[in-house]
């Protein structure tokens, strides 16, 4: 944890942030922040940035008057204007800090406007407290899953599909490949929350306000039936929508870490084997076996390569997972989130390694300088830390607004990790290809002379 009490260079993004990546994994749902609107052009332009699409939230747009008079009236406003204005089909709404400061009660806004405007009777407000000076966007993220199944599911008749649900960022390629794996398992599947689409829409020439794609409400409030549910990104997670549906309406939750690396995508796999009651495909077999070959070809440059990995919480926790498999040597483990699961998961994992949550790039620059460090793995947010200090960078995960693909990153699975494995080689060869032949380290001697 940091010994600071001011965050310079945070390594964690603002909470309603992380709510907008939920809702908008939502079919047909509009985000509406409750607060000023520089938050929701900030996160707008962030999120613009990463994904390379037009990302719309809409603002209450608070202002002095309704710092000191309440913003309830702001709220039914912005709410009216967004059904008449984008015709959503469930609108997500956030707080920020400003509306978290002055207290402003949501709900019961949201009550009042449903009494007073007819319009909004059928239209799902889903609200989710997110005050940005107290929470990370991860946090941000988990309380809007939650928000959303708590606001939709229902009980009605017993289902056989399995609900997966997306318990950390990730991008829109690694939840297209999640939604492959249960299509060729032949699982009945609800996933929660779906961007595969709505981050990464493809050009038709059509740009509908509200993007198409998202998981369905009607399967939403299906998920209460689900004969199971499996989040992925549950490593370091607070009880989150699974707990929620297991103790509101029976439906068993397994908590998994996100499948990076070959164990916790052999965990992943065993686990839906043993839900779906069918085996795992031929073709992931080979996927696997690919993945291993990867492993061999590189290990000879990868093992005990000095690393530092940072980002997101579970992110984190993954490529770490993975980089002890390679035979890595992590030294620098970092999130900005804070989180005692996550630093007694990174110190079980990696004992040598300083192990960092509720931290900025500060501190992890200076540990990073004090450890030696050849490699850096994480979003490009660090890249000052890495040119400073003359480290090579792999961009990983969520914010890339320097590099193009972030959409079509893909982490997760056998496929994932082999791409990873080579992406970190390539980066270490690149980097040494930079340097001077008369500053590199001399090469080994063969054994035996
Ligand atoms: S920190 Fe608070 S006030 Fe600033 S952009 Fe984020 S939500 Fe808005």
């Amino acid at each position: 944890m940091s010994q600071s009490r001011a965050a310079v260079n945070p390594c964690a993004m603002c909470m309603p942030l992380g709510s907008v990546l939920v809702f908008r994994g939502i079919e047909g749902c509009m985000p509406l922040f409750h607060g000023s609107q520089g938050c929701s052009t900030y996160m707008r332009l962030y999120l613009a940035h990463h994904f390379r699409e037009p990302v719309d939230i809409a603002s209450s747009a608070l202002s002095e008057k309704a710092a000191v008079y309440g913003g309830a009236a702001n709220l039914k406003t912005g709410l009216k204007n967004v059904i008449r204005g984008y015709g959503p089909r469930a609108v997500g709404v956030s707080t920020t800090c400003l509306a978290e400061t002055i207290g402003d009660d949501v709900e019961r806004t949201i009550r009042e406007f449903l009494q007073e405007e007819p319009d909004g009777r059928d239209i799902p407000i889903i609200p989710v407290s997110t005050p940005s000076y107290a929470h990370s966007h991860e946090e941000g993220y988990s309380a809007a899953l939650l928000a959303t199944v708590r606001a939709l599911a229902q009980p009605s008749k017993q289902s056989c599909k399995l609900n997966l649900l997306v318990g950390s960022i990730v991008s829109p390629s690694d939840v297209r490949n999640l939604k492959r794996l249960l299509r060729d398992m032949s699982a009945e599947f609800i996933l929660l929350p779906d961007i595969s689409q709505t981050f990464d829409l493809p050009l038709t020439g059509d740009l509908p306000r509200v993007p198409a794609g998202g998981t369905p409400l009607e399967e939403i409030r299906d998920s209460a039936n689900s004969r199971a549910s499996i989040t992925v990104g549950a490593c370091a997670r607070l009880p989150g929508a699974g707990e929620y549906l297991e103790e509101e309406f029976g439906v068993p939750h397994h908590a998994l870490p996100l499948p990076i690396g070959l164990q916790f995508t052999d965990m992943l796999m065993a686990r839906l084997e043993e839900v779906v009651g069918l085996p795992l495909p031929e073709s992931y077999e080979q996927d696997r076996g690919r993945l291993l070959d990867a492993i061999v070809d590189a290990h000879k440059l990868l093992a005990h390569v000095k690393t530092a990995v940072y980002g997101d919480s579970e992110m984190v926790l993954g490529i770490l997972k993975f980089m002890v498999e390679l035979g890595m040597s992590p030294r620098v483990v970092a999130t900005g989130t804070r989180s005692r699961a996550f630093a007694t998961l990174a110190g079980e994992m990696a004992p040598q390694a300083a192990v960092l949550d509720a931290v900025d790039f500060s501190d992890i620059g200076r540990e990073i300088s004090a450890r030696d460090v050849e490699l850096m793995v994480g979003p490009f947010t660090g890249r000052q830390i890495a040119a400073a200090q003359n480290i090579p960078l792999l961009r990983v995960g969520f914010p890339n607004h320097d590099r193009f693909g972030a959409s079509r990153q893909l982490l997760l699975g056998y496929q994932g990790a082999a791409g990873l494995v080579d992406a970190m080689a390539n980066a270490l060869l690149e980097h040494r290809e930079r340097i001077p032949v008369k500053q590199q380290a001399p090469a080994p001697s063969p054994p035996g002379r």
